[in-house]
């Protein structure tokens, strides 16, 4: 169906939103593509918990995030959709019906109907003011968990007093060495039952007003941290393999002012909740970044309103088309399974 590289659909976003609705779309027949500003799919779940687990998905009584983005990722992939990977959209222009998106790095993507499931923005860490980090990035300095094992029977400092630093430290005391938890504030701004967990845990922690003041490297590698108490000044060095910020995410969400979109406060797309449609015709918006009376952010929520704007995504192209999809049982394109 495409013509002269215009797709019937273009997505913005390959969180869990954008995903389903790229399954969605070629259920329905339409020629789709996918466009995500970050090196890989699955947006929060990537980006923010991957080796958490998720309790609330249908037919799912525990399902760790990065398996779920696995599962949705493979769901979508059946059709072999291109999924461009590292390009950011920064804007998108009409030309006689067609929408042009342009991205960061100079790609253009065309597209009759559009799908925004852009979350709340690119993410990119919130980094410390410590000199000589860069070079560690990866290494030995993280800022998320994406795999347990590069932790395992290691010296780790966890930096941060919110949810995820304690989750972490929590989740890191089972496969690390060692877990050092220190917290700059003098709060903390996680889950009561979370502090409470942590202090009965073998996590060392250092609080309240405790930060990392300088790196110790030996041999390009790095091998601790002097920590400073900022109310005594008193500071201490500590051994450590690895490191763990956890200073919480920046969010871009200023882009989304470029796309002639009408925007609901700073941070959401106006939607028609019985439609998922925008402000502009055949423009959609789904998942986090929708927002109308009533809206709830969750992962099965933004499924759901994926699988809408799709569907009014096909009478949009095609006028005659049934906005109902049928029952994917009853499909022929899933006849040949076992
Ligand atoms: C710590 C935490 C735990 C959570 N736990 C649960 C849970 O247990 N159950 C549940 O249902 N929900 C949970 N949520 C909420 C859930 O993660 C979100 O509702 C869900 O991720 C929204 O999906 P989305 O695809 O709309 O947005 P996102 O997951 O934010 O994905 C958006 C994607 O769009 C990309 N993007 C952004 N801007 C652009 C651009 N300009 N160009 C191209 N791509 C762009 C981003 O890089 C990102 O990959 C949790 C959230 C957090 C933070």
């Amino acid at each position: 169906m495409s013509e002269n590289g215009v797709k019937d659909l273009t997505i913005i976003g390959g969180g869990p939103t954008g995903l389903f609705g790229l399954f969605y779309a070629g259920v329905r027949g339409l020629d789709a593509q996918l466009v995500e500003a970050m090196d890989e799919l699955g947006g929060a779940l990537a980006a923010l918990y991957a080796e958490k687990f998720v309790y609330d998905m249908a037919g799912f009584p525990a399902i760790l995030a990065k398996n779920l983005v696995a599962a949705m990722y493979e769901q979508a992939n059946q059709w072999q959709y291109p999924v461009h990977l590292s390009q950011k959209i920064l804007d998108f222009d009409e030309d006689d019906g067609i929408y042009v998106l342009r991205a960061q790095s100079g790609e253009e993507f065309r597209s009759k109907s559009v799908l925004i499931a852009n979350g709340n923005g690119a993410f990119a860490p919130r980094k410390l003011r410590l000199a000589g980090v860069e070079p560690f990035e990866d290494k030995q300095i993280f800022y998320t968990v994406k795999n347990m094992d590069l932790f395992r029977d290691k010296r780790v400092l966890v930096i941060g007093g919110g949810d995820s630093a304690l989750d972490w430290a929590l989740a890191l005391d089972e496969v690390a060495k060692m877990v050092t938890l220190i917290h700059r504030l003098p709060v903390w701004q996680a889950h009561e039952a979370t502090v409470k967990l942590v202090f009965e845990s073998n996590v060392d922690v250092h609080f309240p007003r405790h930060e990392a003041q300088e790196l110790h490297v030996s041999d390009g590698k790095l091998t601790g941290v002097t920590i400073v108490n900022l109310s005594s000044k008193e500071t201490f060095d500590l051994d450590v393999d690895v490191i763990l910020i956890c200073v919480g995410f920046l969010m871009d969400t200023t882009v989304i002012r470029k796309w002639g979109v009408e925007l609901e406060g700073r941070k959401g797309i106006k939607v028609d909740p019985a439609t998922m449609v925008t402000s502009r015709p055949g423009v959609y918006a789904a998942g986090d970044i929708a927002a109308y009376e009533g809206k709830i952010n969750l992962i099965a929520c933004g499924a759901s309103e994926a699988a809408m704007a799709v569907n009014q995504a096909v009478r949009y192209i095609n006028p005659d088309a049934r906005l109902a999809p049928g029952h994917s049982s009853d499909m022929d394109i899933f006849a040949k399974r076992d």
